[in-house]
């Protein structure tokens, strides 16, 4: 046995990855299901390191180190539980499988239970950065044991991105914790992408054409909203079609694709109670763009306002905008990381906020200038949300005119801004010194005798709303 780490899975991912190790120096046990694929890899990259390809799980096997060290890269789900079936006979005590693929946290703490009752380590790792991060550097947020992440944390940390030198993959929790961790930031990637679409159409409705608002993003990038995702939003508005000569954006059809992460966020923050409107408004909006029946309807039977969006100063609107990006992307880490904080709670994970948003500055499809100031917020203090972080409160505080203006402006002009206005409505809810919410539960009591409890005396009361409305109060 020769090979320090073996990879099972050669798609793109699977391929960057165990190339990714080779080029730290560790030798990788290959095997894919389709030998093509091995093959291939081989061909294209086998002088670039130490790869020891593998025609059968057997052979794979055998050519691992102990404990073994397997990294599955395979289509989540039905791939990931046969790839298991077939490792298992082969391995024995002490050996770590690592599932890097986009499971669901609730099947990864089923499979952990299944491989621990083995004897095996389970880790659910997610792995962030797309195909060039695979290969580069990702940010990998790994759970499972403490004692497996002693054996294979070491080596995701030696491939996974740097920022300023450190690690951008630290131990996140036990089974479920990494993918939980993964989930919610594909939900926080919905909502950064919906408010940066909102910002471009914004920006159109007011009669900028792609280049300059392309010229808005990256000036952006050079200030707070520095991040990977405003980065290359100028890079897709710069190409251009080369059948038509137009803005690729243009001919583009605007129906957005989703695989299930976006979704499995709201899903689990509808379970766990934990209000994430930004991510959920993102994920409608693309369930809305991808309605054709609907959207036909609409345009056949809605009518729009009579206001035009025509700003007198564009300079002051491009910096509004920019206001809203920024303000509503802080509302939508704070509602993730809350649902991080409370589903870590709820499966005693143990999870510290502050790490995961170190491991998620570099790599990642949302790495951005602001997790760093996330990081150190956290890490001063326990916080009951990212809004009470003094420097966040006081940014949102600076924030809110632009912010409340393009909503306000985007709204009278017809234009959509979901994630903008869902953001901007929860920083009002939260601060809010009384919500409607007694006007609820006074409609709750007198259908559904719900009850209802008082601002000034202790105790459950009930109103016989069909009775001479007397108070009754609860034993
Ligand atoms: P795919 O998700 O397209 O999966 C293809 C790979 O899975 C192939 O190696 C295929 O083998 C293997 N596979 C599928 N079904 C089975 C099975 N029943 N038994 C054994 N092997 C099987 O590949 P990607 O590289 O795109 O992604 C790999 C994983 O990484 C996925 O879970 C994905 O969600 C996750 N991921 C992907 C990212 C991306 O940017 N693409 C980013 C982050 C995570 P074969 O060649 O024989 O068909």
């Amino acid at each position: 046995a020769t090979a320090q780490v073996g990879v099972v899975g050669l798609a793109v991912m699977g391929r960057n990855l165990a190339r990714n190790f080779a080029n730290h120096g560790h030798t990788v046990a290959l095997y894919n299901r389709t030998q093509a694929r091995t093959d291939d890899l081989i061909a294209a990259h086998g002088s670039d390191g130490n790869f020891v390809p593998a025609t059968s799980v057997e052979e794979f096997v055998a050519s691992l180190e102990r404990p073994r060290r397997i990294i599955l890269m395979v289509q989540a789900g039905a791939g990931t539980d046969a790839s298991i079936d077939s490792l298992l006979p082969h391995l024995e005590e002490g050996d770590i499988v690592v599932d890097g693929g986009n499971a669901n946290y609730e099947d990864t703490r089923v499979r952990e239970e299944k491989l621990r009752a083995r004897g095996l380590h389970f880790f659910g790792v997610g792995i962030s950065g797309g195909e060039e991060g695979a290969l580069n550097g990702p940010s990998i947020m790994p759970g499972g044991s403490k004692e497996g992440y002693a054996q294979i944390g070491p080596l995701l940390e030696d491939i996974s991105a740097k920022y300023d030198g450190e690690p951008c993959c630290a131990y996140i929790g036990p089974d479920g914790a990494g993918h939980f961790v993964k989930m919610v930031h594909n939900g926080i990637e919905y909502a950064d992408m919906q408010f940066i679409a909102e910002a471009y159409d914004v920006l159109r409705a007011a009669g900028l054409d792609t280049k300059a608002i392309s010229d808005a993003f990256r000036e952006w990038n050079t200030g707070d909203l520095d991040s990977f995702l405003i980065e290359i939003t100028s890079e897709v508005l710069d190409q251009v079609d080369a059948s038509t000569g137009k803005a690729l954006v243009d001919v583009i059809k605007d129906a957005a694709g989703q695989k299930g992460t976006g979704r499995w966020t709201v899903q689990n923050a509808l379970e766990l109670g934990v209000p994430v409107n930004t991510i959920a408004e993102s994920v409608f909006a693309r369930s809305v763009s991808g309605h054709a029946d609907l959207r036909a309807a609409g345009q056949a039977h809605l009518s729009g306002p009579d206001q035009k969006f025509t700003p007198d100063d564009v300079a002051a609107l491009i910096e509004d905008v920019r206001q809203a990006l920024w303000a509503s992307k802080v509302i939508a880490y704070a509602q993730g990381l809350d649902l991080i904080r409370t589903g870590s709670l709820q499966y005693d994970w143990d999870i510290d906020v502050a790490e995961v948003a170190k491991i998620w500055r570099a790599g990642c499809i949302i790495r951005a200038r602001l997790l760093e100031r996330i990081r150190s917020e956290y890490a001063a203090g326990n916080l009951p949300t990212l809004l009470a972080a003094p420097s966040i409160s006081e940014g949102l505080a600076n924030a809110q005119n632009g912010w409340r203006r393009v909503v306000a402006d985007a709204t009278l002009a017809g234009v959509p801004v979901p994630g903008f206005a869902s953001a901007v409505s929860y920083y009002d809810s939260v601060r809010a010194e009384r919500l409607p919410a007694s006007l609820i539960q006074g409609l709750r009591d007198f259908f559904g005798a719900h009850t209802y409890q008082r601002v000034d005396v202790e105790g459950t009361f009930h109103t016989e709303w069909s009775a001479d409305r007397s108070e009754t109060k609860e034993a």
